[in-house]
C-alpha cells in the first residue's frame, strides 16, 4: 500500500499515520519529497486494508500494490489453469466451443440441436432451464423439466452440459444435472450464490456483469476460489455502453486484460454481447484472435420461433459454416479448434 499525504500535511498528521500503521503490527518507509510525503506500508496488505486510511487527516489518497484477488492472480499461479469437464479442457491449446439454444424448449429440439452442433464441432451443450428475464411476464424457463432434457441430450450425444443456476435454493438441483454451473451476468455480484457454488466440486462458468469491471469480475471469481472451488471459467459477454446498435458492447480487450493478471481460462459469448446473429461470426473470429480459450454461441433449429433470444441465435447451417471458418483463425494464433 502506498499512501500519499496532502501538500502541506502537518508533521503531526504524518506521525499519526505512522502510529496507526505500527499499531496493527506493520512497518513503513517514508519518502520526504519537496512537495509531499509518500509512505510505503510494508507487511500484509490485507491488514492495512482494514484501516480507513483515506479518512485520516492529511491523507490525499492511497492505493494498493498487490491485487485484491489473490487466488485468481497470475502471481499466485503462473501457469494458465486448465478446467477439465469430462475430457473437455478449458484453458488448453484447443479452443472449446459451447453451443446450444438460449432456453431449453422441449426434448426433441434440444436433442436435435445437440446432435447438430456436435457434428459441426462443438464440444459442450448449453441451454437455459432457469432463465433470468428482464420482464417477469416473459417465459422464465422450464426449470427441472428442462434439466432432465439436458441430461437426455447429454446421454444421446455425450456432450457435457452447462446451464445457469440463478438461486441459492436451486444449487443442489441444478448441480445434480449439470456438468458446469453457469452464474449469469445478472448474478455476478450475488455473493451468497458465489460462496455456495464455491463450496461445490463442480466447474463454474462465471459471466461478467453487464456493468462490471474486469477487476470486479476477478473479485467475484475470488469468492468462488476462496471457498475452495478452483474450477472457474470466466466469460466476457459484453458490457453496457452508450452504443445502442448492439445489445451490449463486446469488450474483447477484457480477454488479454484478464490473461495478463489472472491464470483463469476466459471464453467469449458473442451472442449476448451483440444480440444480432449477423454479428456472431465476425466477433467469434475476433475473440479467438484475441486469445479467448473458448466461445459460447446460441444456436436454434429455427431462430424465428425461439422462445428467447431468436435474433441472436444461429441456424444449424450458420453454425456449421462458422465452425469451418474458425479453424484457420485458430491456427493463425497457434491454437486448434
Ligand atoms: C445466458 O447465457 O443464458 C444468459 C442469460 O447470459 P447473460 O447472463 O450473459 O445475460
Ligand atoms: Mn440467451
Amino acid at each position: 500500500m502506498i499512501i500519499v499525504m496532502q501538500h502541506g500535511a502537518s508533521k503531526e498528521q504524518v506521525e499519526h499515520v505512522f502510529e496507526r500503521i505500527t499499531a496493527i503490527g506493520l512497518r513503513y518507509q517514508a519518502i520526504y519529497g519537496e512537495e509531499r510525503v509518500v509512505i510505503g506500508v510494508i507487511g500484509e496488505e490485507d491488514l492495512i486494508r482494514t484501516l480507513p486510511i483515506d479518512a485520516m487527516p492529511g491523507v490525499e489518497r492511497s492505493f494498493p500494490i498487490l491485487h485484491e484477488f489473490r487466488l485468481a492472480d497470475r502471481e499466485w499461479h503462473e501457469q494458465p489453469t486448465q478446467v477439465a469437464v469430462d475430457g473437455v479442457v478449458f484453458g488448453g491449446n484447443k479452443v472449446v466451443v459451447v453451443a446450444g439454444p438460449c432456453t431449453v424448449e422441449d426434448e426433441p429440439m434440444l436433442v436435435r440441436t445437440a446432435e447438430s452442433v456436435q457434428t459441426s464441432g462443438a464440444s459442450m451443450l448449453r441451454g437455459g432451464a432457469f432463465k433470468p428475464r428482464t420482464s417477469p411476464y416473459t417465459f422464465q424457463g422450464h426449470g427441472e423439466q428442462a434439466l432432465a432434457y439436458l441430461a437426455e441430450a447429454r446421454a444421446a450425444t455425450g456432450l457435457p452440459v452447462v446451464t445457469e443456476v440463478m438461486d441459492t435454493a436451486d444449487i443442489e438441483l441444478v448441480a445434480s444435472y449439470a456438468d458446469v454451473l453457469q452464474v449469469g451476468a445478472r448474478n455476478m455480484s450475488n455473493f451468497s450464490l458465489l460462496k455456495k457454488v464455491g463450496k461445490l466440486d463442480k466447474p463454474v462458468l462465471l459471466k461478467r456483469g453487464m456493468a462490471s469491471t474486469v477487476r470486479e469480475l476477478l473479485m467475484s471469481a475470488e469468492y468462488i476460489l476462496s471457498n475452495g472451488n478452483m474450477k472457474v471459467i470466466l466469460c466476457e459477454r459484453g458490457i453496457r455502453t452508450f452504443e445502442d446498435g448492439t445489445r451490449n458492447t463486446l469488450d474483447l480487450s477484457a480477454v488479454p486484460a484478464i490473461k495478463t493478471v489472472s491464470h483463469l481460462p476466459v471464453i467469449v459469448d458473442p451472442s449476448h454481447a451483440t444480440g444480432r446473429s449477423a454479428f456472431i461470426a465476425p466477433m467469434a473470429k475476433a475473440a479467438i484472435a484475441a486469445g479467448a480459450d473458448g466461445l459460447m454461441i446460441e444456436v436454434h433449429p429455427n431462430p424465428e420461433t425461439a422462445m428467447s433470444d431468436g435474433a441472436q441465435s444461429l441456424t444449424f447451417g450458420q453454425f456449421e459454416q462458422l465452425m469451418k471458418e474458425l479453424g484457420p483463425i485458430a491456427a493463425a494464433v497457434g491454437r486448434e479448434i
